[in-house]
């Protein structure tokens, strides 16, 4: 059965139609249960009872279950389960500007890089649209409150699940849905060349992250096998045609690993690598994990790395760090369920 949480506004006023019914009810169904946050049909009393009664049989409600929770002071971090009884995991952060979600977009990914607990367990499937709407359904449920950004960068490469993704991101951003700005939803890639030229077409504004991780080829064919399929040179073209034709300026990712790529050649070659671009560097300080043999760089050499591109002109700002202790990187909680 379809789950109604996978619907987009669009989708659904093609149901209704299908059914014979106007297709404004589209909206009366995105009212209730986005605004009004109202799941049970039969208290949609704008609806009559009939056209109630053929939803509740042809939509599923099912939300994934909540099966664990971490806290932290300024993180919450979340495990589900799904119907298939796979698991996912998604991350709340409370910053000063307000509430900001980490959602998952596979179970595990394939995209194999070295430094990652979620690609160490290969992809097992898709999420589907209405298995992420309803990480942030649930959680706002739970937290009683509003979040106010989404950031795709729990399990999973977004864009390796592109119609999905692109369908959750237009219900959550529907004015009548989760009314999300567009410009408070992160998408984060490992870098997927085409898809990221398929993204610019889509003409939204959404901000766009590139997890780079290293300034050349060498280093990054080391530690992300994706750049044997899209080396550095490809990738770049792509960020810049992506930002000449959306004019937003794009995030690259910068995650510190001890000894691998981290030195101050590092920086003044990334520093070349990004001349000119309409680009923002956030440097990540490495989550260690027990499984993977990779470090985090020390404090001083990240901000010895990061004076090295301020100097060179580059915007850049080291990542506050986030639910270390409740192993909130990407995956973490995840593989530590599956292992049991
Ligand atoms: N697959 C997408 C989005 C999910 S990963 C991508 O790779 O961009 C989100 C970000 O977390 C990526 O930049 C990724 O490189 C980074 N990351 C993964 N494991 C990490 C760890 N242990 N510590 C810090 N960052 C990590
Ligand atoms: Fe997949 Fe992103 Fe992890 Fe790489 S960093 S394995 S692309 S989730």
């Amino acid at each position: 059965m379809n789950n109604i949480y996978g619907f987009t506004r669009e989708k659904l006023e093609t149901y209704f139609l299908s059914i014979e019914e106007k297709k404004f009810k589209a909206l009366q169904v995105f009212e209730w249960l986005y605004e009004k946050k109202i799941s049970n049909v039969e208290e949609w009393t704008n609806l009559k009872k009939e056209i109630r009664e053929k939803i509740k049989e042809d939509f599923s409600f099912a939300m994934p279950k909540i099966i664990r929770k971490e806290r932290d002071t300024l993180t919450r971090k979340y495990l589900f389960e799904l119907e298939d009884q796979n698991y996912i995991e998604a991350v709340v952060m409370y910053h000063d500007y307000g509430i900001s979600l980490c959602v998952s977009s596979q179970v595990g990914c394939n995209m194999g890089c070295q430094f990652c607990e979620s690609g160490r367990l290969k992809k097992v499937r898709n999420l589907e649209t209405f298995e992420m709407v309803s990480q942030i359904l649930a959680i706002e449920s739970d937290i009683g409150d509003r979040i106010s950004s989404v950031v795709l960068m729990g399990i999973g490469e977004p864009l390796d699940n592109y119609e999905n993704v692109l369908a959750f991101i237009r219900i959550i951003n529907d004015a009548k849905g989760l009314a999300l700005g567009i410009r408070h939803i992160t998408l984060s890639t490992s870098g997927l060349v085409p898809k990221i030229y398929d993204l610019m077409k889509e003409n939204i504004q959404i901000n766009l992250a590139i997890s780079l991780h290293a300034p050349n080829d060498e280093i990054r064919n080391k530690i992300m096998k994706v750049n044997q399929v899209y080396n550095i040179s490809q990738l770049i073209r792509a960020i810049k045609d992506y930002i000449a034709y959306t004019n937003r300026r794009v995030t690259i990712e910068y995650v510190m690993l001890k000894g691998i790529n981290d030195n101050k050649n590092c920086a003044e070659e990334l520093a070349s690598l990004l001349s000119h671009m309409n680009v923002y560097v956030n440097l990540i300080p490495y989550n260690e994990t027990n499984h993977i043999h990779l470090y985090k760089s020390d404090k001083e050499t990240i901000s010895n790395f990061c004076a090295v591109l301020k100097n060179r002109g580059i915007n850049v700002t080291i990542r506050k760090e986030f639910g270390g202790k409740i192993s909130a990187a990407c995956g973490q909680l995840r593989s530590k369920e599956v292992e049991k």
